[in-house]
């Protein structure tokens, strides 16, 4: 009936002000193809994602979802700018986002140190104060290639005050695990913020 709309309408918008939805942005950074459009790919698909739109989407890759994690509702902006078209420093001016996912591939040395660097970068930088890192060894099911240790990942990791985890957007393997661990991360870090 047309009143039951009326009155549905009414309480949304008077809702809206008092439930605002918190956004985030996330950048992915790292080597050319170590896999960061492809994970950011597969977060699409996960069972935590409210709303995609594709038609949203950004030209330069940027990519806006509705998480659900929690009972509560964040929007996130996964932005994933190729490597060669911007500085981590431009890319962190631009976008000030709230975490940084920082990929290697473990078959990769060359973009293990890349991610050392950048992670040293951020530290230098003093970002670790309002900012969740998450260090990402991406491409776990190519084992028999594997060049970088998993211990080697979680001391790079540890000694710059950042989460760490082995994924694989091929196989799917830590994908969701990875987008929940982002967004809690987030979380706490603005909790502790508003402390
Ligand atoms: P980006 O340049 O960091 O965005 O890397 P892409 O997502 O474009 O991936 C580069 C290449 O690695 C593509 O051919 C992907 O299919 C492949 N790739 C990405 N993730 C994985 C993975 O987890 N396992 C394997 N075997 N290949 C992957």
């Amino acid at each position: 009936s047309p009143f039951e709309g009326s009155c549905c309408v009414s309480s949304y918008v008077s809702s809206e002000s008092s439930l605002e939805v918190a956004k985030y942005r996330v950048v992915l950074l790292g080597e050319t193809g170590v896999g960061k459009s492809s994970l950011v790919n597969q977060f699409m698909t996960s069972e935590y994602i409210n709303t995609y739109d594709a038609s949203l989407d950004d030209e330069f890759g940027e990519k806006s979802v509705s998480v659900l994690l929690d009972g509560e509702e964040s929007e996130v902006t996964f932005i994933d700018h190729p490597a060669h078209e911007m500085s981590v420093e431009n890319s962190l001016a631009t976008y000030d986002p709230h975490a940084c996912v920082v990929v290697y591939s473990i078959t990769d040395k060359a973009s293990f140190k890349k991610a050392e660097d950048t992670l040293t970068y951020l530290w230098r930088q003093n970002y670790a104060k309002d900012k969740a890192f998450i260090l990402v060894g991406n491409k776990v099911d190519l084992a028999r290639a594997r060049i970088v240790n998993t211990s080697e990942g979680k001391s790079l990791a540890k000694s710059h005050d950042s989460k760490f985890i082995e994924t694989s957007s091929g196989i799917q393997h830590n994908v969701d695990e990875l987008l929940v661990g982002i967004v809690k991360q987030v979380r706490l870090r603005l909790a502790a913020q508003r402390k």
